[in-house]
């Protein structure tokens, strides 16, 4: 058997040196050392040598598997080494050719509104909250004031992913969570984030759009505080020239409720397309945080008084920016995100 055992070496050496190319030697491997070849039947084959010989002759065997193995893998990075540098002596390089040009990214124009906002309230001594975009009922409407039934939950078409969790259809649970956790504690935040509402896409929906809250509590905060606010919100937003206007309205979770237009920047108030003739143009809703939500929230309703505000931030980019169609802004068209290259500032 020791013959044996050498004969085959020899054999597999011969063979590992004649091979010249990667794809042989890999055969070389699989026939002589693979699960079938003649190295595995020499041990399988121990059994039927005398019980004080199988030791002896299993250490060779391994022994032998292992020496081939080296020589095999030393070939094997030889023959590897020799094929790259043929390729390579194959290639030829144009240097001639025109490169490829890298597509550069740019901010969307959905983030610098968001961002512009973010920088205005941040200067006031906001601070920014955030909260989860998969919203308990609760948070998205119980705490602020929209118990299970409310007609005004129609107003706001959900989808609901179970009984009690929905994506949020707005901003405003941040708000009813940030009162949770500051237990009575003053609050100046901004909220930008994703909304969610069953709206069917076209020109000026989504079912998906960015919104920012905004909230204010303390002691003596009142409807001019709000005015306030929003009059240098509009003025940053769209220029130093614009005047605001509150009107009226209604929201379930703000008592009194209003919406806020700006004077119109295309036409200065004289009436254009883009007012619709009317020399204003719709921006927000806003209003006095409702006693039922300070007091749900556990705030004193008797003590502190408070205002929230909700943008969203595509009507404001479709504004600035003229842009006529809000799925523009879910395309990832570059060509679109482009242009607001040089639009900044
Ligand atoms: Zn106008």
């Amino acid at each position: 058997m020791e013959a044996q055992l050498s004969a085959l070496k020899q054999e597999v050496l011969e063979k590992i040196q004649a091979a010249s190319t990667v794809k042989e030697l890999q055969d070389v491997r699989v026939a002589y050392l693979g699960k079938k070849g003649p190295i595995t039947d020499l041990l399988k084959g121990m059994g039927k040598l005398p019980a004080e010989e199988r030791p002896k002759m299993g250490a060779l065997v391994n022994e032998m598997r292992q020496e081939v193995t080296a020589v095999l893998d030393a070939r094997m990075t030889e023959l590897e080494a020799a094929a790259v540098e043929a390729q390579l002596a194959n290639e030829t390089i144009d240097v001639t050719l025109p490169g490829r040009p890298v597509q550069i990214g740019n901010h969307h124009p959905l983030t610098k509104v968001i961002e512009e906002i973010e920088d205005l309230f941040i200067g006031m001594g906001y601070e920014i909250a955030e909260g989860p975009e998969v919203e308990k009922d609760y948070y998205n409407f119980e705490a602020l004031n929209l118990p299970k039934g409310h007609p005004a939950r129609d107003m706001q078409d959900s989808f609901y992913i179970s009984e009690e969790l929905l994506l949020r259809t707005h901003t405003s649970p941040v708000q009813a969570r940030t009162m949770e956790k500051k237990k009575g504690e003053p609050i100046r935040i901004i909220c930008p984030g994703k909304v969610f509402r069953r709206d069917n896409d076209d020109a000026t929906h989504s079912h998906q759009f960015m919104q920012i809250e905004g909230l204010v509590i303390g002691e003596n905060i009142r409807m001019t505080d709000l005015k306030g606010t929003l009059d240098l919100l509009g003025k940053k937003m769209f220029g130093s020239n614009r005047e605001i206007r509150l009107r009226p309205s209604f929201f379930p979770f703000t008592e009194p409720s209003v919406e806020m237009d700006i004077s119109c920047f295309k036409c200065g108030g004289s009436g254009c397309s883009v007012c619709k003739r009317t020399g204003w143009i719709e921006i927000l809703g806003a209003g006095m945080v409702h006693p039922n939500v300070l007091e749900m929230a556990g705030y004193d309703p008797e003590k502190v008084s408070g205002f929230a505000f909700g943008i969203g931030a595509e009507r404001i980019a479709m504004l600035k920016y003229g842009v006529e169609d809000i799925r523009h802004f879910y395309t990832n068209d570059m060509r679109f995100i482009q242009q607001f290259e040089r639009t900044e500032g």
